[in-house]
């Protein structure tokens, strides 16, 4: 069944003015739906059009395939990405605030590392939240690369592409990364990841909006 583009799971002005309308309209109506759209053509074409998403971005990683990876890997990343956005993603509670206080400290300890290592991160690519044997880590990939399969669970992800941020903060993405990182995040979605410990999958089926 082929890879569909699913919908955002809030209206597309709700991260205003983090994220705005014309960002979200653009980069899922957009880059989203080109990825998606590449990955059903390059998939369908080596006889992967029946696979799920990441069956299909396990197999071109295995077999080399750079350009169905990378529209797979993006495919998968972006739809994790809208997830772990949220105008109400509450705060870290329970056993994910736990894990957060063990492994980093605090949560403001947390914060300070995803936005530095955001920061810092060498042209386009994704900061991550993930845990691996229980353990909590910030962990980067570079351009398509994505921890949707291997050995780090992911729980959140921020984009670092300039097409996340370059209509609203221009090449100001530390100021990006704040808002996002501030206010944006969806502690609830990380603490679901990590309680049920097996990655997020993308999904088959999409639900119409009403
Ligand atoms: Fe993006």
């Amino acid at each position: 069944m082929p890879l569909k583009l699913i919908p955002l799971p809030y209206p597309d002005d709700a991260l205003a003015p983090a994220i705005s309308a014309d960002t979200l309209q653009t980069h899922h109506g957009k880059h989203h739906q080109a990825y998606v759209t590449k990955t059903n053509d390059l998939a369908a074409a080596v006889g992967l059009g029946d696979a799920s998403l990441e069956q299909i971005i396990a197999a071109a990683r295995e077999r080399g395939d750079k350009p169905l990876f990378n529209n797979a890997a993006q495919a998968w990343n972006h739809g994790f990405y809208w997830r772990s956005l949220s105008p109400n993603g509450g705060r870290p509670e329970g056993e994910l605030a736990a894990a957060i206080e063990r492994d980093f400290g605090s949560h403001d300890k947390l914060a300070e590392e995803l936005q530095s290592r955001g920061e810092k991160h060498f042209a386009s690519g994704w900061v991550w939240l993930a845990q691996s044997g229980g353990k909590l880590s910030v962990e980067e990939t570079h351009d398509g690369d994505t921890l949707a399969i291997g050995d780090k669970q992911p729980l959140l992800t921020i984009d670092l592409w300039e097409h996340a941020y370059y209509l609203d903060h221009k090449n100001q993405r530390p100021a990006y990364l704040k808002a996002v990182i501030g206010g944006l995040l969806n502690w609830r979605f990380a603490a679901d990841n990590l309680s049920r410990g097996e990655t997020w999958r993308y999904p088959e089926e999409v639900a119409q909006p009403a």
